[in-house]
């Protein structure tokens, strides 16, 4: 290397250097947050270890148990939303699992995802990603928030009855977000929903989450926008895909709602949907975007 050359690569270095440094300024939201991938990988093996876990089974029942053991650990007041719901298979006891982080508002940004999984009686389902990484990743954000000051009031719900009894139809899927929006309408409170952020699937190791064509539009720019400044171009595409899911009754009632789902996943209703898929980095990820979106929905 002559003299000539050693100069210019420093001098190259430094410009480098200084590049990433403006950068590092210029980033208003910090690319961590206190989501933990290590606590969001326990609760993810955890869940996927109880096995399958469609809605009335024992098996769900454990996982529910072990949500609210989790919740109340953090400090977390859970409370339990318990109906009977109609389905191709006669009547199915669901429960969904609420809990609130109160704000200076009682107004309310709910997060949410399920956490039974479908019904597969030829096949072992335990579904990492579907059913799994929303119910480790909800927990897991649920105590990232312990410090976090909003205005209006967080609310954590985790679904059940997300999945079809039988086969996916208007009648035969989200059941319990169908059930949540009747109640909050009889009891004249859907209005308090600000926003809706509903998480599925979005532990894939190869994570790619393109914008739900449904989702409410804010929602989506404060979101993709946020991933992107912080540098998950590749996992928050600005692709489209249309996605029914647990956001559909919210959207079809007025509240503003967002579906976050890596649908571009090949084990999905399948056996291979099982741990070695999945990966609590993906979990993180989503966990950052999310933690550092929420002051702008706050605002919004
Ligand atoms: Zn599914």
């Amino acid at each position: 290397m002559t003299k000539a050359i050693r100069i210019a690569v420093v001098i190259a270095a430094l410009i480098a250097g200084l590049t990433l440094a403006a950068q590092r300024n210029s980033n208003v939201t910090p690319k961590e947050s206190p989501f933990s991938e290590e606590r969001a990988g326990v609760h993810l093996q955890t869940i996927v270890g109880v096995g399958p876990r469609p809605a009335g089974s024992e098996a769900i029942t454990k996982t529910r148990n072990y949500i609210l053991a989790e919740l109340k650990k953090i400090g977390l007041k859970p409370e339990l939303d318990e109906f009977d719901a109609r389905t191709p298979r006669g009547m199915k006891h669901m429960v969904n699992i609420r809990a609130l982080r109160q704000g200076a508002k009682p107004s309310l940004i709910v997060i949410s995802g399920h956490y039974d999984t479908k019904l597969f009686e030829n096949i072992r389902f335990v579904g990492a990603s579907d059913g799994g990484s929303s119910a480790a990743w909800l927990l897991e954000f649920a105590r990232a928030t312990e410090n976090l000051k909003l205005e209006n009031t967080l609310e954590f719900l985790f679904f059940d009855g997300e999945e079809a009894v039988v086969d996916w139809t208007d009648e035969d899927s989200v059941y319990g977000s169908r059930h949540d929006v009747e109640r909050r309408m009889r009891g004249k409170s859907l209005a308090d929903i600000k926003a809706l952020i509903l998480v599925d699937m979005i532990g894939d190791k190869n994570l790619n989450i393109k914008r739900e064509i449904q989702s409410t539009r804010w929602l989506k720019d404060i979101i993709w926008g946020t991933a992107q400044a912080l540098g998950y171009r590749n996992e928050f595409p600005n692709d489209e895909i249309e996605i029914s899911d647990d956001h559909v009754p919210y959207l079809k009632a007025g509240v503003p709602s967002v579906d976050l789902i890596d649908f571009d996943y090949p084990a999905w209703h399948t056996a291979a949907d099982t741990l070695d898929k999945v990966s609590a980095h993906s979990l993180k990820i989503v966990g950052d975007v999310i933690y550092s979106s929420l002051p702008a929905i706050d605002r919004h």
